[in-house]
């Protein structure tokens, strides 16, 4: 039943229930160690008359009974306040008897042979007796004791016990919610909180205060992840409209030679011949950005299964064979050749040298055709230079080259083919593998794409 109930009744249950049995225990153990300690003290106190009566006796040298009789106004000033002295002959019958407040039929004469106590019940009061054997003639020496005031303070004690009790109880109650409250009310604006995302909109905080207690810092963490999740969101959005644009302009071209073809290009072959041409160019152009955003979210979902250690050189030399044959007027070449082992996916190696060798391709000027490339192991790093003497990348631009679909030259970036993808899917893929890609460039002297991994 419990477990159902919110978090502020239960903490403030807990920690009522835990106050008021730590009250009642220690209560209860003041209560008994106050009773012990009373009664002894009561049971000395008795025994002290006791040796004071023995003494008493042998001082006056008393044997007989009836000599006893004749000190019973000594046995008189003797007794205390709610005490009754008696003093039994051999046969248990009463030769003296002295009371203040203790009618002598309370307790029923008794002979002892050793010293005994014993406490006794009449109606509401306690009776606490002390016994002894008589030596001076055989008899015995009873001292009983109404414990009566004694139990007076004991009861009034336990009242104020069960009062303070009862206080500290609603107290804790009081003061249970009044924690439970202050802790929850961070929990409570992080509830609202999440409620009004799920209606206004992903922009909502939720309100720190200044205490930096871990309800505080939990509030943080959320707000930085509502961050994150915000910017990742405006991103995706951004990337679908960067997308929807890109595709567009191939669409719309190819819709403009259809409609001409259609109006008047049907008879002639010049006119058709040109804008199938162009139309399929387009074409080609759509198929190869929609394999690259198709490249794009692979490299960000896909997830990277056991890699073996990939010989970096190999895999390189092979991708520049192929570049060789394609672009014969250009020259590759490997300056610097270390055997190094990467852990990676040989086809997303692949891929990432493709990508760069293609726009070294592409930004490279007529004048210098060059393309040096380095592999080499530093600092436990493994090193990847593709270098190039082309156009270059502005200073300005060269923070945003990684950014989808951001081309320095549009116009030019179009012509050889580029959609500004290239450079974010190598990107996303060499972070995968823990590496690392960055650019230095100066323009109109050439571009150098430095690529580093772990070593293998
Ligand atoms: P694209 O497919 O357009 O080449 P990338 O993401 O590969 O897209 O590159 C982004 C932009 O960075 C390119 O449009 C180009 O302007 C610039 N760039 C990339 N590599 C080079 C290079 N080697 N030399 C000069 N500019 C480059």
């Amino acid at each position: 039943m419990i477990k159902k109930l919110p978090i502020k009744w239960k903490l403030t249950i807990w920690s009522s229930l835990l106050l008021s049995v730590l009250f009642i225990s220690y209560n209860l153990l003041q209560y008994l160690v106050m009773e012990k300690w009373i009664v002894s003290y009561e049971q000395q106190n008795m025994r002290h008359q006791l040796t004071e009566m023995e003494a008493f006796l042998k001082e006056k040298s008393i044997q007989t009974p009836s000599q006893l009789r004749r000190y019973e106004s000594y046995f008189a000033t003797i007794n205390e306040k709610n005490q009754l002295l008696r003093i039994l002959d051999k046969t248990g019958e009463p030769i003296l008897t002295v009371s203040h407040a203790v009618p002598n039929d309370w307790v029923k004469p008794k002979n002892t042979t050793s010293l005994q106590y014993e406490i006794v019940r009449h109606g509401e009061d306690r009776l606490l007796i002390l016994r002894s054997p008589l030596t001076i003639f055989s008899g015995t020496i009873e001292i009983i004791r109404n414990m009566e005031a004694f139990d007076r303070f004991r009861d009034t004690i336990f009242l104020v016990m069960i009062a303070t009790g009862a206080g500290a109880i609603i107290l804790s109650l009081l003061g249970g919610t009044i924690i439970a409250k202050q802790l929850l009310v961070n929990v409570l604006a992080m509830t609202n909180t999440v409620q009004k995302i799920k209606t206004n909109g992903l922009n909502e905080r939720v309100p720190i205060n200044d205490t930096n207690d871990e309800l505080a810092q939990l509030g943080k963490l959320f707000n930085g992840l509502m961050d994150d999740l915000e910017q990742a969101f405006s991103q995706q959005k951004q990337f679908v409209e960067d997308a929807s644009h890109e595709l567009r302009t191939p669409l719309t071209i190819i819709k403009g030679h259809l409609t001409m073809l259609n109006r008047w290009g049907k008879h002639d072959p010049e006119v058709l011949n040109k804008s199938l041409q162009s139309s399929l160019k387009e074409v080609d152009r759509l198929i190869h950005l929609v394999n690259e955003l198709l490249q794009l979210s692979r490299a960000d979902i896909e997830t990277v299964e056991a890699t073996e250690a990939v010989d970096v050189c190999a895999v390189l030399d092979s991708v520049v064979r192929n570049f060789s044959s394609v672009y014969d007027n250009y020259t590759f070449q490997l300056i610097r050749k270390e055997r190094v082992f990467v852990s990676i996916a040989v086809q997303h190696l692949e891929q990432i040298f493709i990508i760069l060798l293609d726009n070294a391709v592409k930004y490279s000027r007529e004048s210098r055709k060059d393309i040096h490339l380095f592999v080499y192991e530093e600092n436990g790093k493994v090193n990847i230079v593709i270098q190039d003497f082309g156009i270059g990348i502005p200073q300005a631009d060269l923070p945003y080259v990684f950014h989808r679909f951001y081309r320095v030259d549009k116009a030019r970036s179009r012509k050889q083919g580029g959609n500004g993808l290239g450079l974010s899917i190598a990107k996303r893929l060499v972070e995968k593998y823990d590496g690392t890609i960055s650019i230095e460039s100066k323009e109109g002297e050439g571009t150098k794409v430095i690529v580093t991994f772990p070593v293998k």
